[in-house]
This record gives C-alpha cells, structure tokens and sequence, in this order.
C-alpha cells in the first residue's frame, strides 16, 4: 500500500485526492483547478490545514462539531467500546448495553412522550426509516391510503433516494428521477426571499395554509405525515416567523397528519434548548436526530417517536433495519457526547453566554452596506448579502456570486462560513466563548469588506 501522509507536499495530496476520491456536492473543475483544502487535524473551534494554516471554523464541519474538535475523552470511549464489543447488531431478537443507554438517555432528554428511539447511520437514513415508518403506521391502522408526505421547498432532508425526494432541493431533484412518488411540496416560509410587502406574521400564516390547502386537495384520508425542519438550515438558515408553526401544528392536528420535526441540525443544543422543536414551540411524533447526537464524531442519527407511533409499529414487524443500526461504538460515543453535554452545561453555555455574544456580534456585521439583515438563533444564523438593504433586493444577476466571492475571502482570512446563494452561514461548535466569537467578527468583517470590493 502507498504511504499517503499528512507528510506529503499539498499538491500531491491534491493531485491523488482529484484523481481518486470523488466528493459529495462538488465539481471536478473545482478540486483539478484549485485542489481541495487538506484538513490535518483540529482542536476546539480551529482547523489546521497541511499548509499550517489555523482557521477558525464557524460551521462546526457541516453543522454537526458541537462540542468542538479533540475532545480526548471521546477517542478513548470509542477505543473502550472497540475493544470490548466493536460490533453486534439489534435485528432479531439481540441488543447490546450502549444501544440500550443510548435510547434510555435520547427517551429521558426529548420532550412529552417520544419514548422510543429507531437507529440509524445518518440523518438521511434515518429520514428514509420516516417515511416507511408513517406509512406503515397507517396501513397499520387500516388506513393504507393514508401514504402522502407533505414538505417544503427548499428543505433538506439527506441525500438518499427517499430523503432527498423528501428534500425541496431543485438542483437535487433533477439528477435521478426525484422526487419519488406520494411526496408534496409547499412552499417555504423564508419572509427575507418571499415575503414581499406582507408582514412577517401574515406571510407566516399564509405560509402555512398552504399546507391545509395541500391536505384538502390530497384528501386528508391520503396524508400521513408532514415534515420540516424547526428552522431550515442548508435552505439558508430560514427562522420561520412566529406565527407560522403553531398554525401547522393546528392543521396537522386537525387533519390527523403525523408531524416529523427534522432536528438533525436543530438537535442537541444547536438553537439553545435540547430541541429547535423547544424553541419553536412545536409538539411533533417524530423527531429526526443526527450530527449532534455524536458531535460528529462517530457516525450515528436515528428517529425519536412517540408512544402512539412506537406501539402500532412495535405490534408488527418493521420489515427495516441498517446493519449499523445502533452501531455499539457510535452509541458509546454518542453517549459520550451527551454526558459531557450536561456534566459542562454546553445548552445553558449556549443561552447564555455564546447566544448573546453571537447575536451583539451580528447585529454589529449587520450594519456591513453588503448585509441585508440578521437570522439568528442560539448559535445558528445566517447573513443575506444584498445589493440594497431597505428593499431586501436580491442580486440581479449571477445569484450566489457575492456568497461565493465572501466564503473565498473567509477562506483567504482563515474563517469558515459557507454560502447558501447570497446567505453566509454561521453555526459554531456550541463552546465558541465571546473572546472566539469576537475573533471570528473580526475575519467575517475583512471578508465581507473584500467582497464589497470585488462587487463595486
Ligand atoms: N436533515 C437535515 C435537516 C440535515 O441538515 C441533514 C444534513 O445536513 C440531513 C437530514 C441528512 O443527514 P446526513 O447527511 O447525516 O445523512
């Protein structure tokens, strides 16, 4: 086998990386023309690249780092677990003790009766265990016909077949024949794009009839479950305004449509309660959990749900499963994660302490002539980068250009944010202190500053 080291020269990792390794959502041109960015190693709220470069990352990877890089603690669980059983899975009639924790623990942490917990790898597979699972719930009770999904556009939901047809991605549902059968999508409540002259709150509600307007049309003997997530995060980071979830709450309630809340972003701590559901005040059946479940550090997501769901699927037999279903070192380190999680208050860290900094910083980057206005919530936030700020105008031309051209900058200061379109997109490890937050307004600003530049 070849030596291929953190030793090697940039370019030839580069060079091996384009010829062999094909990458989630990138060109080819992208990694032959500029070669990807090598990450090393990383501590806390900073990368290191193979050029020695320190970069503060305000993404937390994808969203996902919420406890910060070379926690030592989780790579001696994992190594514990690996040691002592590094696998047996939960099919026919077996279990083991880190997937039994790890369910007791997620049962006590979620709130009102989600009691149950269904393993998976990810965030998409444990969506695509969603969708089977409401349809199943249904047929179960009698009602087969009751199998339509209601989501939004412009949702993310995973990159799976399933997922990614219960996803609202355009882009994503032109390659391969998506979105699959039986799945509906209504439109966004993102007021900052859409909303017009209406006012946040009647945009919110307008928004959400749409979803009564879908069941109407389906029949709502045809709809099984609506799904979004409490606040959209690769959609750009859209806090919907306040009077959107409690109408679909009602509308879901009326019409007997289970409701899945997506927290693979939201989750574990992200928006500054346990749950987004918390935060927006959302009662769902289902919630989706991944990245922050483990941190990122170990592969691992899963459906949390509720008695009612739980014990008409628990009564036949789910005809589903990963082989990695509750995988024991994933578990083990999850559990890892969640008891550090509580032992160092990381959630009242979040409210209290990092929330605030986070939110004084951005008002401040709000006043950048480029920034058209500030989403923040907990430590999840986005900056819409506009040409003119009292019309919320979108660029004329070229959409994504100006998002492009400030993450390029980020780069070049040692900061990453990512673009949605126009959004820049923030979501640090949950640790980040003031002093780091001060840090990392301080490189968005030269970014944002060079990117004026480049636009005038
Ligand atoms: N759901 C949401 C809300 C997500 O943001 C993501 C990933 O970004 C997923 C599901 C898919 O998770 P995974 O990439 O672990 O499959």
């Amino acid at each position: 086998m070849p030596s291929i080291t953190n030793h090697l020269p940039t370019a030839e990792l580069q060079a091996l990386d384009s010829a062999h390794h094909m990458h989630p959502f990138t060109t080819n041109d992208e990694l032959t023309q500029k070669g990807a960015r090598v990450i090393t190693r990383a501590k806390g709220i900073y990368l290191t690249d193979s050029e020695g470069n320190e970069i503060l990352d305000a993404m937390a990877g994808l969203w996902c780092v919420n406890l910060g890089y070379g926690r030592e603690e989780m790579g001696q669980v994992a190594a514990r677990q690996m040691n002592e059983l590094p696998y047996y899975n939960t099919f026919f009639q077996t279990t083991h003790v880190p997937a039994i924790a790890l369910a007791k623990e997620l049962a006590d942490l979620a709130p009102g009766d989600l009691n149950y917990v269904f393993f998976a790898g990810s965030g998409s597979e444990a969506n695509d265990t969603n969708l089977r699972m409401v349809r199943t719930y249904w047929a179960q009770k009698g009602k087969p016909e009751k199998s339509h999904v209601i989501s939004r556009k412009n949702a993310y939901h995973g990159s799976s077949v399933g997922s990614a047809s219960l996803g609202g991605m355009t882009p994503m549902h032109e390659q391969g024949g998506l979105p699959i059968p039986g799945i509906h999508h209504i439109g966004q409540p993102d007021w900052w794009a859409e909303g017009g002259d209406q006012s946040p709150e009647e945009f919110g509600l307008a928004r959400a009839r749409e979803l009564e307007d879908k069941i109407l049309e389906l029949g709502a003997d045809n709809v099984a479950a609506f799904i979004g997530e409490p606040i959209q995060g690769a959609g750009g980071v859209v806090i919907p305004p306040s009077t959107y979830w409690p109408e679909i709450q009602r509308i879901c309630d009326k019409h007997d449509v289970l409701l899945i809340a997506d927290e693979v972003i939201c989750g574990f701590g992200r928006t500054g309660n346990w749950f987004g559901s918390q935060t927006m005040g959302i009662k769902p059946h289902i919630m989706t959990i991944a990245k922050g479940l483990s941190s990122g550090y170990a592969p691992i997501g899963g459906s949390i749900v509720c008695d009612e769901v739980a014990e008409v699927i628990n009564a036949c037999e789910f005809n589903h499963g990963y082989t990695y279903s509750g995988h024991p070192v994933c578990a083990a380190v999850a559990l890892e994660n969640l008891r550090i999680m509580q032992e160092e208050n990381i959630i009242d860290h979040v409210q209290n302490v990092a929330a605030p900094a986070l939110q004084e910083a951005l008002n401040k980057l709000g006043e950048h002539p480029l920034v058209g206005g500030v989403n923040v919530s907990g430590l999840m936030a986005s900056l819409p980068l506009t040409p003119h700020k009292e019309s919320r105008a979108k660029f004329a031309s070229d959409a994504g250009t100006a998002g492009y051209l400030c993450r390029e900058h980020c780069f070049a200061n040692n900061l990453v944010m990512r673009h949605v379109g126009d959004r820049m997109i923030i979501s640090p490890p949950l640790i980040i202190t003031p002093e780091e937050i001060a840090i990392f307004a301080d490189r968005a600003t030269r970014a944002l500053d060079a990117t004026y530049a480049d636009l005038k």
